[in-house]
């Protein structure tokens, strides 16, 4: 379960973002997340309540982005598709090549005094 491992990387993150800001309370993180990191959003949530109890963190919503899968294509261009591929979403080629989709990163946290 690589859930937990990834909660309490966010809660780290989260956490020292309001310490540096001193912030009493992080009330809402956004998170973008491949859809080849194979990450459960419930589960996620689930876990980061869990770990993010007793900090300034907890209760705080975790609100996930899924990124799709990027696809290269030589004849079409880049396109996306909502799962690892070895064919072009659009033309079917075969020429093509995985570029995106394995994000894992925060891209906003709420904080308050
Ligand atoms: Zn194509």
């Amino acid at each position: 379960m690589h859930e937990l491992g990834v909660a309490s990387e966010i809660l780290e993150v989260a956490l020292s973002e309001a310490d540096r800001n001193a912030a009493k309370k992080v009330t809402s993180i956004r998170l973008r997340v491949g859809v080849l990191r194979a990450i459960e959003p419930e589960n996620l949530s689930f876990l980061f309540e869990h770990l993010a109890r007793g900090t300034a963190a907890e209760g705080a919503f975790l609100e996930i982005v899924e990124e799709p899968v990027r696809v290269e294509c030589g004849a079409c261009g880049v396109s996306e598709a909502p799962s690892f591929t070895w064919e072009c979403p659009r033309c079917k080629g075969s020429g093509v090549s995985v570029t995106g989709g394995d994000s894992l990163r925060i891209l906003s946290l709420d904080i308050e005094d």
